[in-house]
């Protein structure tokens, strides 16, 4: 159900170039994420698409333009009922998922769903990712789950991709892909490129036999640890 509708506004001039301000910092700070998660190799070709929260809806990449040729104005707004206002490029073809990720999980900014490389082969043997190795808490839990296939762009795939996100930040896509959210692009891209190497160790790990997994109650104690690693202030 796609509404196109007219914006209109009622903010003073001052306002308005303050806000103006504020969106275009947004949307070059989707494009510079694009591209960030282009040149790492993590979305071949033109795949993969990029969002964050805006107003009452989302800023994300257009469908199937190249990421280096980007600028501000071809960043999509998306309202969170669906409708886009009209004169923009058309969205990714994938709005629908991120709209239902962002309504799944009020607590998440943005997100990044990208092809790369090991996370597809696994998502393309339909293989989640289980507890071979303590990083896989960085998602959010004691697996990376795989959601069931789904033709790209349909609202099916956006309920799969929401139940995926449910009680984790990131998923594996059957024959797909994967994705990840975070409270900012840069959680949600470097999440992405955590379980792209996730993927890759795991994928490894499977050429030399049956991996061995961590309990349940050692995952549960990384998930605590993790929320005070770094430099996160303590408390
Ligand atoms: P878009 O270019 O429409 O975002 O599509 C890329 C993609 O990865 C579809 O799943
Ligand atoms: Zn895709």
């Amino acid at each position: 159900m796609t509404v196109v509708k007219t914006k209109r506004t009622s903010t003073g001039p001052k306002r308005s170039a303050a806000a103006a301000v504020g969106e275009l910092s947004a949307r070059r700070e989707v494009i510079t994420t694009a591209r960030e998660m282009s040149r790492m190799g993590l979305s071949p070709g033109r795949s993969g698409n990029v969002s964050r929260r805006w107003k009452t809806g989302m800023l994300v990449t257009p469908s199937g333009m190249a990421y280096g040729a980007l600028e501000p104005k071809d960043i999509v707004f998306v309202d969170g009922d669906g409708a886009f206002p009209p004169g923009q490029k058309k969205p990714s073809s994938e709005w629908r998922f991120h709209l239902a990720a962002y309504d799944m999980r009020p607590d998440m900014g943005a997100i990044v769903h990208t092809h790369s490389l090991h996370a597809t082969v696994l998502a393309c043997a339909h293989k989640a990712i289980p507890a071979f190795h303590y990083m896989v808490a960085a998602a959010g839990g004691n697996d990376i789950p795989l959601v069931p296939y789904a033709t790209f762009g349909t609202e099916e795939l956006s309920r799969h991709v929401a139940r995926g996100l449910a009680h984790r930040n990131a998923c594996l896509m059957s024959n797909h892909g994967q994705i990840a959210i975070g409270p900012t692009l840069q959680s949600a891209l470097e999440l992405a490129a955590e379980v792209e190497v996730l993927a890759e160790q795991y994928y490894k790990v499977l050429t030399l036999g049956i991996p061995v997994i961590l309990p349940d109650s050692e995952m549960a104690l990384m998930l605590e640890k993790f929320k005070a690693y770094g430099q996160k202030a303590q408390g």
